[in-house]
């Protein structure tokens, strides 16, 4: 790194013009010494196109690059040769996307959430799904694809934990279930999935507070 050494330190007072233009002329060859030419190169996504004046804090020089996507942007010599850096961002932004829709996502439910949100045991109520009213009495709700279902109001407790137990049995395990065999029968057989889609409804009923709807239908296997 002796060539980075200040200016100043070389350069005479009374320096003039002429001999100010050679040395500069002499940094300016000895960063592109230092400086590997990319131009034109392809990195991933990103084309370098040409080396601009900014540095980062190690020296490594940023060049203005070209991204498949149409965006421009700027990158280190560093980032780009040791393969850091593929893209403007959008790389990042689909794969994340593509994460997000490999969480099973069926009609707008996770089936992974679902999975998962069993497993929790975080009552602040007591149980999810059971509030108590200010009368004493507990109302109990279900939620599934974005919607709330009423299950009743009860005097006590473990009637009401009863009612809701049993409605996550019929309705998110059911889901869960039944979507797991399903895509395990249509991953093997594409035809057949695509002659049997998955359907899973819960619709609101005035007497027995829900009705689940739900084909094909597919034999349970005994585990
Ligand atoms: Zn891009």
């Amino acid at each position: 790194m002796s060539d980075s050494k200040p200016l100043s330190k070389t350069i005479p007072q009374t320096m003039n013009e002429m001999q100010m233009k050679a040395q500069e002329s002499k940094e300016t060859e000895s960063i592109r010494k230092r400086m590997t030419n990319l131009t034109d190169q392809r990195f991933g996504r990103l084309v370098a196109e040409y080396p601009t004046k900014r540095r980062d804090h190690k020296g490594s020089v940023y060049w203005h690059c070209h991204c498949d996507c149409g965006q421009n942007t700027e990158v280190t010599e560093d980032s780009l040769v040791s393969g850091n850096k593929q893209s403007c961002g959008c790389l990042k932004k689909e794969n994340q996307r593509q994460i997000y829709q490999r969480l099973h996502h069926v009609d707008g439910t996770c089936v992974e959430w679902l999975e998962k949100r069993k497993k929790r045991k975080d009552n602040t109520s007591g149980f999810r799904g059971v509030y108590l009213m200010s009368n004493g009495r507990y109302r109990v709700m279900i939620g599934f694809r974005g919607e709330r279902f009423y299950l009743g109001t009860f005097d006590h407790m473990d009637e009401a934990v009863r009612v809701r137990q049993k409605a996550e049995r019929d309705i998110h395990d059911a889901f869960v279930k039944k979507y797991r065999l399903w895509s395990e029968k249509a991953a093997s057989d594409h035809i057949w999935g695509r002659k049997n889609p998955f359907v899973f409804r819960v619709i609101k009923d005035p007497y027995i507070r829900y009705r689940v709807i739900s084909s094909p239908d597919l034999p349970e296997t005994p585990s």
